[in-house]
């Protein structure tokens, strides 16, 4: 992936690399006192419940909290961020679309300031790139994660990490959900879940269908190695791991295990210095939701406006296969859209998703999972379920009007706007 910015990998690496500068200062903070650490089973009420606070869900809980929503944002891993910060895929694309910007909101607020407070460059969304990797955004993972956090914060959203729900049951308000950490059980009695697992694994815990193809796209894992101590003659390798499958905690093992086999032997064979190693395979493909619609590779291709649009996507049709990956452009002028009826799982009440898993097909899917849709869905969700436990509906049943404006009162762009 070529990039506007190549070399904050290898800037913020430096010192993980033992290159024997030895410890530059020494300071302390004290964690903030947990005073229930004791209790190993607590019970929370909230309005939303996100879990997964990855690419969409961290967007969607700093929407649904900055909406006045009570929110707690349950994420299995140890930060922000999923695929873009814990899988190292830090471009995020794409926020333009034919010289226009097209997806903005919380989640470009938080790439923009990532990329400003690292001292980066933003491209100009004015020139229309040959290639469409041209347009995404450099962004340093690390500050990125530390935002997202603040973030959250202010928006009053509490944050649960290394929890992940084990039940969920419907109740006449909303949802029960059981979560599980390590040392510590949570309840939580929520009006409305959002589902930002990457592979709706909260629709697949509630029996819901969801939709997976018997061949995947190959996950990557990403690394850096080098000869030398001068950042710019390191470089950053992609190793595909075909057949990676995040489905549960026993396949994303065997991923990860794969990979780092991989990594290990490469280091040997090429005598160099492995610089850097993400913590784990970035999965581009596991589960989809069967939605109250599903959005169709034509529908994407052309450019459809769905009547009920909260968002546009834009990237190419990009299915990785063994064989590698030939994307597809869209045609000049076409910008897609998603309407909330794919977030919403067929049958389901006071259920949706965001990111990846979209109500899709395959096809149309390999073009819908990038970060900048992502993180589109994510608001679209967290504003829809902010609205509906105020107003005690469905997110469905919600004027539509509504959730636009509130989107727009929160920067994002509705399909129809630009
Ligand atoms: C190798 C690779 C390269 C890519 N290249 C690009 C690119 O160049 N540009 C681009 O824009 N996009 C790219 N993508 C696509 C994009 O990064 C992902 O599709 C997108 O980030 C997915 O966002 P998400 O929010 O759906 O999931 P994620 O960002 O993966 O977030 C899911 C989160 O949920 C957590 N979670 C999962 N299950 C549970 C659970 N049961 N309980 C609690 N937490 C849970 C995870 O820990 C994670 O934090 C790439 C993807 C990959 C894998």
């Amino acid at each position: 992936m070529k990039s506007n910015r190549r070399t904050f990998l290898q800037q913020s690496l430096i010192g993980s690399a033992g290159l024997g500068l030895g410890i530059a200062s020494t300071s302390e903070v004290h964690a903030a006192p947990v005073l229930d650490a004791a209790d190993t089973g607590l019970t929370r009420e909230v309005d939303v419940l996100v879990v997964g606070g990855g690419t969409a869900g961290t967007i969607a809980a700093i929407q649904a909290g900055r909406a006045g929503a009570s929110v707690l944002l349950v994420e299995r891993g140890s930060q922000l961020g999923g695929t873009m910060t814990t899988g190292g895929v830090a471009f995020p694309g794409l926020f333009d679309a034919w010289g226009k910007q097209i997806i903005a909101g919380i989640g470009w607020e938080l790439v923009k300031e990532s990329v400003e407070l690292d001292g980066g460059i933003l491209p100009d969304f004015a020139k229309v790139p040959q290639r469409h990797y041209q347009n995404q955004v450099f962004t340093n993972q690390f500050l990125y994660a530390l935002l997202a956090e603040e973030k959250c914060g202010k928006a009053g959203v509490e944050i649960a990490y290394y929890e992940f729900p084990q039940a969920v049951t419907k109740t006449a308000g909303g949802w029960q959900v059981d979560c599980a950490g390590f040392g510590t059980r949570r309840r939580v009695n929520c009006k409305q879940i959002i589902d930002c697992t990457g592979g709706a694994e909260v629709v697949g815990l509630s029996g819901l269908p969801r939709l997976r193809e018997e061949e995947r796209q190959p996950g990557s894992y990403l690394y850096m190695m080098g000869k030398s101590h001068e950042p710019g003659r390191n470089q950053i390798h992609r190793l595909y791991v075909h057949g990676a499958d995040s489905t549960n905690s026993r396949t994303a093992t065997a991923a990860n295990l794969t990979g780092r086999k991989s990594i290990l032997e490469h280091v040997r064979a090429k005598g160099q210095r492995l610089m850097h190693l993400q913590p784990e395979t970035g999965f581009r493909e596991s589960f989809r939701i069967e939605g109250e619609v599903l959005i169709t590779v034509n529908d994407y291709r052309s450019g459809r406006k769905f009547e009920d649009a909260v968002c546009h996507a834009f990237y190419p049709v990009d299915l990785h296969t063994k064989a590698g990956v030939k994307p597809e452009p869209l045609k000049r002028g076409i910008v897609p859209t998603i309407p909330l009826r794919a977030l919403i799982p067929k049958g389901s009440r006071d259920l949706m998703v965001a990111g990846r898993c979209v109500s899709s097909d395959r096809l149309a899917n390999s073009g819908l999972r990038v970060q900048a849709s992502c993180m589109a869905m994510g608001q679209a969700a967290g504003a829809a379920a902010a609205l509906a436990a105020k107003a005690g509906t469905t997110p469905l049943e919600l004027p539509l009007r509504e959730i636009h404006e509130l989107l727009r009162a929160h920067g994002a762009i509705i399909p129809g706007d630009v």
